[in-house]
């Protein structure tokens, strides 16, 4: 599999979600440094947003893809968000749907959704890679 030595997370501007996002990135894949780009929840804007508010944020993640050759994304949802009383399940389906979505833009990297629940523990619920190793064995 290719190596992965870049890494882009798409959050949420709540500051302490950033630790644990560097924390995981880098117990799993070893890098030292994450570049975010913040969104007021990321998982409902990706999924509901109008097409031309989401060309936006995808221009951000293309730009940083040709500068620092990104291969990983990452778009993280986290507990705590104000959703009312939307079920943590039904919040997790919708950031696997979100991570599907950003994985359509095709800047050929593996896309994870990633949780972080109320003690801001990380939980992965989508992976592209899982999804569809043999794109990303061909990409390789
Ligand atoms: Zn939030």
């Amino acid at each position: 599999m290719k190596k992965i030595s870049h890494a882009t997370a798409i959050t949420c501007a709540d500051h302490w979600l950033k630790d644990p996002v560097k924390k995981w990135v880098k117990q799993f894949f070893g890098l030292e440094r994450v570049d975010f780009v913040t969104e007021h929840q990321p998982e409902i804007f990706l999924t509901t947003e109008k097409k031309e508010k989401i060309t936006d944020i995808q221009q951000k993640i293309t730009e940083l893809a040709k500068d620092q050759g990104k291969e990983l994304m990452i778009v993280v949802a986290h507990d705590g968000c104000d959703y009312g009383v939307v079920p943590v399940s039904e919040r997790q389906a919708i950031l696997a749907e979100a991570a599907q979505k950003a994985q359509r833009w095709g800047h050929n990297q593996r896309i994870i959704g990633l949780w972080l629940d109320e003690d801001n523990e990380p939980e992965m619920v989508y992976d592209s890679y899982s999804a569809q190793p043999e794109v990303w064995e061909n990409a390789a």
